[in-house]
């Protein structure tokens, strides 16, 4: 058996390797419960960077900045999934409590690996991914199956809210879609009927406990997520079972410490399909931070620190709504505006969480905004007034 750690008490430094909005909520988190947190980031203004105790500008490879990072925290995490796997390891080598460990983080930052870790599993999960392929050579793309079309390309490595994934409707578009991108290692999948989409956020601790936050169900816009709501107002009683008991056996399977997210596709049929896992709290669950005990950044803080989890119980109905930088803009990036928070706000019940980002961007995350209601059509409602009061469309 492995030996026993000690839990890392407040008072003491944590590390965040990634200083966005996700290290940011993690660094409010710590602080929150007494802890100070050193933040890594090769940026020279981030969101985490700017409020951490302690911020280490530097490559993640920086082996000088590891040292520094591993001198003061006894136990790192990460918030930026492509955070390389060396500096995890180093980490490691210097003695740090890295949770997850590199080897969970590079199963998702991996098309290729993360598809065949949810194949592998299907039979015991009783969910599995999408039919796909995997495209690596140009010979391969003879051995394509038929029926993966109509398919979607996508890279193997570095996708996220939707960027480089292109759809193919036929085997002779196939060789031009590789090709545009790249001719990077990717995965062809099946495209899917779907219904919905729904994330189920998990949490393991260092003594083995997992647990499950209710599930969400997830609209995307232009590939983005737009509003998660909770609980899924689609979802089956049954479904949500199958969904939460597949999630709960994924992070046992890869002994992970951690907040893991998995997403899922709801089939019109009514089959369920696992889409792909992130190694870190997600943004489909910052609903947590308002409507239920324990937020997912706290668990985060938890399971790194060795402590025991929080509960996941939810306390209210909630529709989270993303703001995109978009708000900040009148139709085109030359027309600045500021959002007209005084109205959102005069909504008594919902939550406003803005990152700090120097610069908006169109498309980029800046904020959320949890509504919530004693039922989850108030939440609803709640989230569509304030939608339209930001000039969102409904
Ligand atoms: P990302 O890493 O960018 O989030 P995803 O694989 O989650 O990439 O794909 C983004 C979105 O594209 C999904 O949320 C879903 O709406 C759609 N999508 C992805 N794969 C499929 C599929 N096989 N069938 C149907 N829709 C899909
Ligand atoms: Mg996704």
């Amino acid at each position: 058996m492995a030996e026993h750690l000690e839990p890392i008490l407040p008072g003491s430094y944590l590390g965040i390797l990634g200083g966005g909005q996700l290290g940011r909520m993690f660094t409010q988190a710590a602080q929150a419960m007494g802890y100070k947190v050193c933040v890594l980031d090769p940026g020279a203004d981030s969101p985490a960077g700017s409020i951490a105790e302690k911020f280490i500008q530097a490559d993640y490879t920086d082996s000088a900045a590891l040292k520094e990072m591993a001198s003061l925290c006894a136990s790192v995490s990460t918030e930026f999934e492509n955070v390389p796997a060396q500096a995890l390891d180093e980490l490691e080598s210097l003695g740090v409590f890295v949770a997850p460990r590199s080897s969970c983080v590079s199963l998702a930052q991996n098309r290729v690996a993360e598809k065949k870790f949810l194949a592998t599993w299907k039979a015991e999960t009783n969910i599995g991914p999408a039919p796909y392929s995997v495209i690596e050579h140009d010979a391969d793309i003879a051995h394509i199956p038929a029926d993966l079309f109509p398919g979607i390309l996508k890279t193997a490595r570095m996708g996220y809210d939707g960027k480089g994934q292109i759809t193919v409707y036929a085997a002779a578009d196939l060789p031009a879609a590789w090709a545009e991108l790249g001719k990077v290692p990717c995965v062809l999948e099946k495209r899917m009927d779907l219904d919905f989409e729904v994330s189920a956020l998990v949490v393991r601790g260092y003594d083995d406990a997992v647990v499950a936050y209710p599930v969400s169900q997830n609209i995307h816009r232009d590939g983005i997520l737009h509003t998660s709501t909770v609980p899924a107002p689609s979802l089956k009683p049954a479904q949500e079972k199958k969904i939460i008991d597949a999630a709960k056996a994924l992070i046992r399977k890869i002994d992970y410490v951690g907040v893991l997210c998995v997403e899922f596709f709801v089939l019109k049929n009514g089959d369920i399909v696992a889409n792909e896992i992130a190694p870190r709290p997600h943004n489909s669950g910052h609903y947590t931070m308002d409507a239920c005990v324990s937020s997912q950044f706290e668990q985060q803080v938890r399971s790194m620190a060795r402590l025991p989890l929080g509960d996941t119980r939810q306390l209210a109905p909630v529709s989270m709504l993303n703001l995109l930088g978009d708000l900040w803009f009148e139709g085109s990036e030359d027309q600045a505006k500021e959002p007209a928070w005084n109205k959102v706000l005069a909504h008594p019940d919902v939550k406003l969480h803005l990152y700090g980002k120097s610069a908006p961007r169109m498309g980029r995350k800046m904020g959320h905004i949890n509504c919530l209601g004693e039922v989850l059509n108030e939440a609803r409602q709640h989230c569509a007034a304030v939608a339209t009061e930001l000039g969102i469309e409904p």
